[in-house]
């Protein structure tokens, strides 16, 4: 188990498994053999990267339990991976939101034994259809055995293997279900999406993000966060509180370089034009989502504009 850079390095790779993400229902997945990189992280905690969100394992003397559970197709390569780690079975998986690259093993580990517990938001969008128009791109609704079993509408705190996992629910980030896990013995959090770290995040206005909200997660996670604290970033190398305090000052500043640009009345046009992002371009925004794609996401967010809308479209 080698240590994990913090600093962000490979850019190309993390690119390649990020266009991956939503690709769940295209065949090709299945026959692709995913490598699973486990780190540890405390007696009891590891994380796991593999294709799609970092998924984070409790293993110790009550069994097993996990964060997130990555891409459907790729499901029994993860249960092969986590056998490695532990050879309990699975007693509960929590998921930190809705997205497909973060609860794609849901319906067979639940179909396995596994309880799933998610924030309310998850249930209902993972309930039915669901449209981007981001990817433009719909989901189906998942099958019954996908949908989470226990629901929550702040927090939740687990009590298994020794110490206690605190879920608290952050309103309108990533999306309208995200959670941060914090694990106060193990000393470690995990941020799901609300934090990318070594790219520009994908906020999903299509599914009740904002970034208003993720500014609040970010900051909760520093809040909660000691100077040793291991963080789980949804996707990217493992964090610390110094580099997830960087990312919410990002977050911030942008933001408020945005609303000036409103301020002045810019239309989202000429905001994108602004180049409001332009200090973190050539790193943060190189790698998956754009920089007009960020303003676009932080534009519409101050505008209550609950919804992503390109720019060239041909409807003008
Ligand atoms: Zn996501």
């Amino acid at each position: 188990m080698h240590a994990v850079p913090i600093r962000f390095r490979f850019p190309g790779i993390i690119a390649l498994v990020i266009t991956a993400l939503f690709a769940s229902t295209s065949t090709p997945a299945q026959e692709q053999k995913v490598e699973y990189i486990p780190t540890t992280l405390s007696d009891t905690l590891t994380m796991l990267k593999g294709q799609g969100g970092n998924i984070a394992i409790s293993a110790g003397e009550d069994g097993v339990y996990i964060i997130d559970d990555q891409l459907q197709p790729l499901t029994d390569q993860l249960l092969v991976a986590i056998s490695e780690i532990s050879d309990q079975p699975i007693r509960f998986v929590i998921n930190t939101h809705f997205h497909h690259d973060h609860v794609g093993g849901n319906e067979t580990i639940g179909k396995g034994g596994a309880v799933i517990i998610a924030h309310d938001n998850i249930h209902q969008r993972m309930s039915s259809d669901y449209y981007s128009n981001f990817f433009d791109n719909t989901w189906p609704a998942w099958p019954q055995d996908a949908l989470p079993v226990i629901t929550f509408n702040d927090q939740i705190t687990l009590h298994f293997n020794g110490e206690i996992a605190k879920v608290y629910h952050v309103p309108h980030g990533h999306t309208d279900g995200d959670s941060i896990v914090h694990f106060p013995a193990s000393d470690v959090i995990h941020m799901g999406d609300i934090y990318f770290n070594g790219l520009y995040p994908y906020i999903d206005l299509d599914g009740g993000g904002n970034i208003q909200g993720m500014i609040a997660g970010a900051e909760l996670g520093v809040s909660i966060a000691g100077e040793d604290t291991q963080i789980i970033p949804g996707h990217g190398p493992l964090s610390n509180k110094a580099n997830l305090a960087e990312y919410r000052d990002f977050l911030v500043t942008a933001r408020n370089n945005v609303q000036k640009l409103i301020d002045q009345g810019k239309n989202l046009e000429q905001a994108v034009a602004a180049r409001p992002t332009a200090q973190w371009d050539a790193t943060l925004g190189a790698v998956w989502i754009t920089p007009e794609q960020l303003v676009i996401f932080i534009y519409n967010s101050l505008q209550g504009i609950a919804e992503f809308t390109p720019l060239n479209s041909d409807d003008d």
